[in-house]
């Protein structure tokens, strides 16, 4: 079914698509009735331009034009824009005000390849069959944080609040590779707090369940010959990683429940009467906690190291993204709850639900609707999807606010996730999500007892250790 684009529909009557008059200042000047009266004034231009990253639709690294948009719009609101910051050019960093308190925001625009999808539809609709789609919502994500930061911003200069709002541009998320590489590179020195939040399908505050997880690349290094010839001068990667896949599915029996372990071949030779010298494989290895993630890399090291003296080829084993999971800092999260009590969850209308019951149907899951709570502060809210947030959260305090975006129970990574955020129901909740953040920023500015909080509890946290990257220092983000 479609569902017509009604905010949106209106915005782009009124607004040429060129970046540079999207990048005009968005909005009128500072309105009384704080952020929430300019989000409200300034939602159609934010639609706006949550829709043309949804239509860039750029994977992981390749955010250009997202980057370039958001980078135009904070530098027009009078943020200094760092741009191409830790190796990737499409990270920034942008930065309002001065002194303390230092209150960070997370932006993420990538999408996902192969999730293309037309807007509005419950059922799988490619834009164009195979092209990425924004089947996490990153187009709302970064939209949101943006406007949040302008909106606080220009409440800080109106209320000569003291203190800096920093928005910090991280690509790369779904390979877990942008804020990895900002924190080993520095980018967040100096920052008191960090906010962020996430499309999804209920309204609460993270508090768990977020999965830690390496990627690393296993390859071998065999001698290539005639399959048929000479096969006894050959010695074949291909069958290294036979015998290292059979290692690791063994080593499965043998890992707490919680463990998530899976592969793809990526490199098994090109024909079969070639001797393969070479051959890749690639692992992702999750579980509830870092620790116990890189129990398990020890492991699949030493698997890697038998498969190779077996076969007689050499393994070398590559670390590509990792992140643990996020430690929650619950007096900031507290602080974000407040706001989102306030603001409440997003407004359906009548087709807003007809399209999350029409997508259920579709996709076979119980006919719920849209979420219409706020759940109260408390443990076990999250999804067990990985997140480089996680690293962030072990290096300064941390909370990530959840915003429906999307029907009850809905798959993420999905076409109906790319549906709905370019759609109203994924607009209102865009609208919400940038409500809670400006407020909380705003509030963050003004209470220093809270950022006060927020930094001993992650002090406790972490026993006061030091952040310690998992990248190699010569480690280059790219994408795998
Ligand atoms: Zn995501």
């Amino acid at each position: 079914m479609q569902v017509p684009f009604r905010g949106l529909a209106a915005a782009l009557t009124g607004l040429a698509f060129s970046l540079p008059l999207l990048a005009a200042p968005i909005a009128p000047a500072a309105q009384p009735g704080g952020t929430d009266a300019y989000l409200d004034a300034s939602a159609p231009q934010w639609e706006a331009v949550s829709r043309k990253i949804w239509d860039f639709a750029e994977t992981a690294l390749k955010e250009s034009k997202s980057a370039a948009l958001l980078e135009e719009i904070l530098e027009k609101e009078g943020f200094a824009v760092t741009r191409g910051i830790a190796g990737m050019p499409t990270a920034f960093v942008a930065t309002a005000g001065s002194g303390a308190p230092v209150v960070g925001i997370l932006a993420e625009y990538d999408a996902l390849p192969g999730l293309s999808q037309k807007a509005g539809e419950a059922k799988k609709s490619p834009v164009a069959a195979g092209a990425p789609g924004h089947g996490c919502g990153h187009n709302l994500l970064g939209t949101a944080a943006v406007a949040a930061a302008v909106a606080a911003n220009r409440e800080r200069i109106a209320q000569k609040l003291p203190g800096t709002i920093r928005v910090y541009g991280t690509p790369a998320e779904e390979q877990i590779l942008g804020k990895t590489f900002l924190l080993r590179d520095g980018a967040f020195a100096g920052t008191d707090v960090v906010l962020s939040w996430h499309p999804e399908s209920e309204n609460y505050l993270y508090s768990g369940r977020r999965l830690a997880i390496t990627v690393i690349d296993v390859e071998f290094f065999g001698k290539t010959a005639h399959a048929a010839a000479n096969p006894w001068l050959g010695r074949s990667a291909l069958d290294a990683v036979e015998v290292f896949e059979h290692s690791m599915a063994l080593m499965r029996e043998h890992v707490l429940p919680t463990a998530r372990l899976h592969r793809v071949i990526k490199d098994g030779g090109v024909a079969a009467n070639i001797i393969p010298d070479y051959a890749r494989v690639q692992w992702f290895v999750r579980d509830e906690n870092g620790a116990r993630v890189n129990e398990m890399i020890g492991r699949l090291k030493k698997a890697a190291e038998g498969a190779g003296l077996a076969t007689e080829t050499t393994a070398r084993v590559t670390l590509l993204a990792s992140t643990r999971e996020p430690l929650y800092n619950a007096a900031l999260s507290q602080v974000l709850q407040r706001q989102l009590e306030r603001v409440g969850a997003p407004k359906w209308d009548a087709a807003d639900e007809a399209l999350a019951t029409a997508i259920q149907k579709e996709v076979g899951i119980p006919e719920k609707g849209l979420a219409k709570d706020v759940q109260p502060w408390g443990p076990g809210h999250g999804v067990s999807a990985s997140s480089d947030i996680g690293e962030v959260s072990a290096a300064y305090p941390l909370a990530e606010l959840a915003v429906a975006t999307g029907p009850v129970g809905a798959p993420w990574h999905h076409w109906d996730v790319a549906s709905c955020a370019a759609n109203p129901v994924g607009l209102r909740g865009m609208l919400v999500a940038s409500k809670v953040l400006a407020a909380s920023i705003n509030d963050l500015l003004r209470d220093p007892a809270a950022i006060a909080a927020a930094k001993a509890e992650l002090l406790k946290t972490t026993d006061g250790k030091p952040y310690v990257s998992p990248l190699a220092k010569d480690a280059v983000p790219k994408v795998y």
